[in-house]
């Protein structure tokens, strides 16, 4: 039977919890457990898929089509375990289907309340389809003291009753602030968050405590005494210098091993780290750097691009360089930005996922820029669909090419999609279909031609890629396309959808459909990333 590690935050949020929960789910993993982790969202969305980038960060999406948070992300990324639609709800989500249930008449006679309805749904929820897992890590989002997040607190609490004695353990993440005036850390923050969350009838096990100066012996002692945990249950958690050293960190802080103490495992192997070094030794010892231009919308935000981000930094560790990211916004070339300036400078130019008209032109200039110029392109997405548009103005003499996300176009190179094969059956939609949760979401498979660019580089004809977006390149548009060198070299298994183009006549020119940064890993880099940056470093030693 699954074990259970609770993880809640307290003092203030962005403590990264989620990368602490990935990181001990990490370890788990390296001492050869089975490990899944779990995030409970207590805002009312019924999943992030409507939210904007600059209020939630990314999306990230599922092989099974779910549009989750970001920290799931992280989760497949440090532990190679895919998410699933099951390991990320929501209040909303949690409202939703007991609303539903009670209108159906399922609660007949009873009124229906918090408790028990809504944390029985929770409860459920942290339980279901864990028969072949050794531990299940579920991460609260927010802070104790939220009024939203007090429902997921009760659940956590029966649920730690209703479990057998040592199945389940908290764990709980702070901040010990430094105070540089008088030149110390601060423990109250900690027991304050520690007592409100004894008040709501949890009591941590262990203590990671966020800092950014060592916890002195004497501090970690104090946190220990008042806030009712053994000093060694009480982990420093240091800033680190990437979030990849982070498990070795917990590692060498004793997290694991006082986890598996709190759990009463006495006879776990040792962590196997060798994954985790070696990627540490790439990143330390770079043989070279390279830049990458990414041509956006949400440039102000790093979370907005966060998977976006790993990946092209994990093409860097396939290469052994550093890669230098520039942010740029392309409604500055709008606004008569000097587009050669910024952009001649870098070694490749991405143009990633988005949404809407805003800055299209720029990214269209963009594209072309990389074209004319032969330096490597990848475009994500809607950067795929600004590719195709380009080329058809600029290579094929379709000079009003656009696609129907900006409004009514006589050459819709783009264009809504309106039907697709998908595993339970033909989707359709139409330009009034609700915009939660419709679009073409999640894994489908792609087919490459043989002798392609693309065939090459994932060494294999048949992929399966993760997809979020409503438009389609239009596959009528394909002859002229190719005819001015933008091939079509990835499709849909039945050959209507266009999947991926790329112009085998340039250094690097890839558009995919999909969001291949998400199933990108550190210690399994993204063969397209890894490719394009190749193609960066190459491009780097020619200017
Ligand atoms: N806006 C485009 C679409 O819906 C692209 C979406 C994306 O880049 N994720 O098709």
């Amino acid at each position: 039977m699954a074990r259970y590690i609770f993880i809640t935050g307290g003092v203030v949020s962005s403590l990264g919890k989620g990368l602490m929960a990935a990181s001990l789910a990490a370890l788990l993993q390296a001492r050869g457990f089975r490990v899944r982790i779990r995030k409970f969202d207590p805002y009312l969305n019924v999943d992030p898929g409507t939210m904007s980038p600059y209020q939630h960060g990314e999306v990230y999406v599922t092989d099974d089509g779910a549009e989750t948070d970001l920290d799931l992300g992280h989760y497949e990324r440090f532990t190679g375990v895919s998410a699933r639609q099951s390991d990320n709800v929501t209040q909303g989500r949690v409202y939703q289907t007991i609303i539903q249930r009670e209108r159906r008449g399922d609660y007949l006679g009873a009124t229906v309340q918090v408790i028990p309805h809504v944390t029985d749904e929770i409860k459920a929820f942290a339980t279901a389809d864990t028969e072949d897992l050794d531990f299940v890590l579920c991460e609260i989002g927010g802070t104790v003291g939220d009024i939203e997040s007090l429902p997921f607190m009760e659940a956590i609490r029966q649920l730690h009753n209703d479990l057998d004695r040592g199945q389940s353990i908290f764990v709980h993440v702070t901040l010990v602030p430094y105070i540089a005036a008088a030149g110390e850390l601060k423990t109250k923050p900690t027991q304050h968050s520690v007592r409100e969350l004894t008040s709501l009838g949890i009591q941590p096990d262990i203590l990671l405590c966020r800092c950014e100066h060592p916890l002195p012996e004497s501090e970690r002692r104090k946190i220990a005494l008042f806030c009712n945990v053994r000093p060694e249950a009480v982990i420093p958690a240091l800033d680190a210098s990437s979030i990849y050293a982070v498990p070795q960190q917990y590692h060498a802080e004793g997290l694991d091993a006082e986890v598996l103490r709190a759990f009463g495992i006495s006879d776990a192997p040792a962590p196997t780290m060798e994954r985790w070094d070696d990627i540490m030794d790439r990143q330390l010892n770079p043989e070279g750097e390279v830049t990458i231009g990414v041509v956006g919308k949400y440039v102000g935000l790093l979370d907005a691009y966060k998977s976006l981000h790993e990946a092209l930094h994990h093409g860097g560790l396939a290469n052994r360089v550093k890669v230098n990211i520039k942010w740029i916004d392309a409604e500055l070339f709008e606004k008569g930005e000097d587009l050669a300036v910024s952009l001649e400078p870098m070694h490749g130019i991405l143009v990633p996922g988005g949404f809407g008209v805003r800055g299209s032109e720029g990214k269209i200039a963009s594209v072309r820029f990389a074209r004319e110029r032969n330096v490597p392109f990848f475009g994500i997405c809607l950067g795929m669909q600004m590719a195709c548009i380009e080329g058809a103005r600029n290579t094929a003499g379709i000079a009003d090419a656009s696609t129907t996300e900006f409004g009514e176009t006589s050459e819709p190179v783009v264009g809504l999609i309106t039907e697709w094969m998908s595993k339970e059956g033909l989707q359709q939609r139409t330009a009034e279909t609700d915009l939660g949760g419709t679009m073409r979401l999640g894994a489908y498979p792609a087919k490459l031609t043989g002798n392609s660019v693309v065939a090459g580089i994932y060494g294999a004809n048949d992929i399966s890629e993760r997809h979020r977006h409503r438009y389609e390149v239009n596959a009528s548009y394909r002859d002229p396309l190719e005819k001015g060198g933008l091939i079509f070299s990835g499709m849909s298994p039945d050959g209507t959808l266009p999947e991926i183009v790329e112009r085998p006549d340039h250094s690097w020119f890839v558009g995919v459909q999909f969001h291949p940064e998400l199933k990108s890993k550190p210690f399994d880099p993204h063969p397209l990333f890894a490719s394009f940056i190749e193609a960066a470093v190459k491009q780097s030693r020619l200017v």
